[in-house]
Formats: structure tokens, sequence, C-alpha cells
């Protein structure tokens, strides 16, 4: 089957001495991105050593695992696959024994075409282990007849159709690519210091800038859409190579909304600040008299503190997080994730008894997180409980490797607002419009991805 729900993070290394523990470290930082299973592939002179397991990072890599990965470059991966796709198989970073030696990819993203690539690969032959698209890509590569390479690269990422940031990993070479739409985020940076008396100067290369800054590293810019950036030996240096320029860039607005980390840098502007913005213009845009402004924890927080800011009305931490707990979307099956709320989140009732409360959260995907919510403020005694959104309506699914359902179980994609507001049972309910959602991440609809809330998909969709 077919599958495109993918949310990943990638990270790569190339010169130090403690590749994989840097990568492990980076992983770390990256876990929010994808939490199933995780991976590194670590190249000591001539050889890769691999090690991939389900679960968190922190589960997985043990000291003694750690020293296994020698050498002094690496790659990592973290990935979430929906119910029935968990599989070591495709757990990533993928490897194979190519003609020219060996190649490890890890991919973070979704590519829309994969599936028909896919039947025309199997047709002339080609034997696929996993489900996932990034196999795809490793058979692209392993029949292209270019003599470089780098050239391979370029002629099997011409063939893709949609969203990928990947690092990719050869004896020889580390390269960091993005689509040329530049749908998911990808940034290099440097880390020079000493080790044992001896100095090295590193380049890493991340999904997100917060890697960057538990490891110690300086952010230097994000890899360019369609840029094919590569490292090699002799060091200090990196060229580039450039596929097609796309008619507009696609940059996933959902990462600013939800997806990444409030301390990352992403396509350019600090995403906890853009949440703020998002606050502020929900505030400007959907004003209520209140006397308490409550954040879901954490998704809503830098966007209460906007609203809160801009309406003058407090803010308060009126629900309080389990942090021990993973995100709910996660769990597999439903019954699970509704009890999963309560697992994680508990009201405050001496904050919340007898206030008229407004309760911001980032997103409504199925209603359910938001229905269980409003009813535990309830029970907790709010008078009147007025649940602002920091984003539109979620109307359609993301196929460019932001996990979103089908639309048939996307609320907003069958309901009014109204009925949203009743199924989940608030007194008011108001959301973000596309506009503010734009001003507020300094957006145009030239450079950014928003259709999860506006409907206008940047690709064909062929699955
Ligand atoms: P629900 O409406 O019950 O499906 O859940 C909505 C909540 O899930 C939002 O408030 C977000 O905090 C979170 N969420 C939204 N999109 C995603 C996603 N793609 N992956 C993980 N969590 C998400």
């Amino acid at each position: 089957m077919k599958k495109w729900r993918e949310e990943c993070g990638v990270f790569g290394i190339w010169n130090h001495p403690e590749a994989s523990r840097i990568t492990y470290l980076g992983l770390f930082a990256l876990q929010h991105r994808g939490q199933e299973s995780c991976g590194i592939v670590s190249l000591d002179k001539e050889n890769h050593i691999h090690h991939k397991g389900l679960g968190l990072v922190a589960d997985n890599f043990t000291e003694p695992e750690l020293d296994r990965l020698s050498g002094r470059t690496a790659i990592g991966h973290v990935r979430y696959a929906t119910t029935g796709d968990n599989l070591l198989t495709n757990a990533q970073p993928l490897t194979a024994n190519l003609k020219d030696g060996f190649v490890a990819v890890a991919h973070n993203g979704n590519i829309v075409n994969a599936g028909k690539l896919r039947e025309e690969l199997k047709n002339d032959g080609a034997i696929f282990q996993g489900s996932n698209d990034t196999e795809v890509l490793i058979h692209l590569l392993a029949r292209d007849k270019a003599v470089k390479f780098e050239d391979r690269v370029m002629n099997a990422l011409k063939k893709l159709e949609g969203a990928y940031s990947l690092v990719i990993l050869t004896s020889k070479q580390l390269f960091a690519v993005r689509d040329p739409m530049g749908f998911r985020p990808l940034s290099i940076g440097k880390l020079d210091g000493d080790m044992n008396g001896l100095s090295y100067s590193s380049w890493v290369v991340a999904s997100e800038t917060c890697a960057f800054d538990l490891i110690g590293a300086k952010f230097e810019r994000d890899i360019l859409p369609g840029e094919i950036l590569i490292i090699e030996n002799g060091g200090g240096k990196t060229h580039s190579l450039h596929l097609p320029e796309a008619p507009k860039k696609a940059q996933c607005i959902f990462e600013h909304v939800y997806f990444a980390r409030p301390d990352s840098v992403v396509f350019g502007e600090g995403v906890y600040e853009a949440r703020k913005n998002l606050g502020r213009y929900l505030a400007q845009e959907c004003p209520i008299d209140a006397d308490i402004v409550v954040p879901v924890p954490d998704s809503g927080v830098a966007a209460a503190l906007g609203y809160a800011e801009e309406s003058k009305i407090p803010f308060d931490m009126g629900i309080i997080r389990n942090h021990y707990v993973g995100r709910t979307f996660i769990e597999p099956r439903s019954h699970i994730r509704s009890f999963g709320v309560k697992i994680k989140l508990n009201p405050m009732a001496a904050l919340l008894r007898g206030k008229r409360v407004i309760v911001i959260d980032d997103s409504i995907v199925r209603g359910t997180t938001s229905k269980k919510i409003i009813s535990l403020v309830r029970n907790a005694g709010a008078k009147e409980i007025h649940l602002r959104i920091a984003a539109p309506p979620t109307t359609g699914p993301c196929y460019y490797g932001v996990d979103t359902p089908t639309k048939k179980e996307l609320i907003a994609a069958n309901q009014s607002v109204d009925e949203i507001r009743k199924f989940v049972g608030a007194d008011t309910l108001g959301y973000l419009s596309v506009t503010g959602l734009l001003k507020a991440v300094r957006a145009n609809s030239n450079t950014y991805c928003a259709a999860c809330f506006d409907g206008k998909y940047p690709t064909p969709i062929y699955d």
C-alpha cells in the first residue's frame, strides 16, 4: 500500500572525532519529528556501520552501540510511521550496496510520484524490501548510468516529485539536498573544536537548528530549495549542484504552526516568534471578553502568550501537562488516543473555577483532543470556554510529509465552524484566517505551502 504519512527528522555530520555520539545528540534534539523508529549509519574509512531500532533515540543507543558506530562521519534519522507500517525494514537511514559502493539515505518528506515510480521499477525487475518511498530513490541511483555519483544523484532526483529533504552518505561524500519547492527544512552548520589536542572542523546538517544548539554548532544557512550540497574529503569546502528551478516555493507552513520546535529557526523565521504572532493576529481577528488566556500545553503556549499580550487579558497555565507521556496523536488506536488526553493534561481547578476562559491551541485535526480538553476545563469549573485556534481550519490532508488523516476524518473538511464548536463543546470558537497565518510567518503564497488550510496543492497528487 502507498504510504504517504511521514514525519521525520534527519541529521548528518562530516569529520568529527565522535560523529555517532554527535548524531545521537542531534537526533535527540529532533525527537519531536518522529518517535517510532530511529537509526544511525557511520562511516569508518571505507566501512559503513549501522544500527536501527523501533522507538525513541534514548532507548535504542547504548554506549557500546555508539562505540561500535565508529568513524568521523555519520548520518541519522528519526521517523514516525502510521499504523501497520511501523516496520524495522522501513526504519532509516536506508542502506544499499551499489556498483560503486555503499550508500545510506535519510529522508524527510514524501515523494508524491513514488507509487508510480515503484510500479515502473518493479515491472523492470526491481525488488523492494519495505513500503517507504525512499527505497525508490535508491533504485533510481542504482540504475543510473552516469559516471560520477553526484550526477547520478542529480538524475535520480529529477525524476522525483514532491517533498524531500535528504542526507545521503557514500564512502566519499555527504550530500544534503532539498527538493526544488523546499517543502521541508534542512540547514547546514559548522562545529569547530579540539579533542585530545587535535583540532577538527566539522560540517553538520539537520532538519532543524535546535539540533545545532544542542551540539554547540554554528548555524551557517539553510540548504536552498533545489540545492544538492556536497561535502567531501579535503575538508573545509563544499560545492553545490542545483536542480531545475520550480515555478514557486512551497515551504511547509505547518512547520511553524505545530511541527517544528519553537526554539528552531525554520525557513529564516524563528518558530517561537512566528507562533506568538499567530496568537497576536488571532486576538485581533477573534477577540472576546474573558478573564484568563490558557494554552493547551505545549502546542498552544507561544500563541497564547501572543494572544494574551495583544488582548491584554492575563495568561495563566490553567492546564498542566505530564511530560512523561508521548504525543497523544502518535498512539495508533483511537480509543488509546482519546484516553491519552487525560493521561497527559490536567486542568487546574484553582485557576479555572468560575472564570471566563480563552483556551488556545495550535490546530484542530479530528476534533477529539479539543473535545476532551474542553470537557476537562468545563469539569474544572470554568464559567465560559472560548476556544481559539492559532491556524485556519484544517480542511485537507498533507501529501508532503506531515501526518494528517484523510479528508473524511478531518472535522473541518466536513463540518462548519459552528458545528465544530458544538462538537467540541465550547461556548465560542474562532480560527485564524489564512491571511493572518501568512502574515504571522511573514510568508506569501508564492513561498509557502498552506494546502492543508487552503486546498492549493502545489504539485499534482497521484495516489
Ligand atoms: P485532534 O484534533 O484530536 O486530531 O488533535 C489535534 C491536536 O494534535 C493538535 O492540537 C496538535 O497539537 C496535534 N497535531 C496536529 N497535527 C499533528 C500532526 N501532524 N502530528 C502530530 N500531532 C499533530
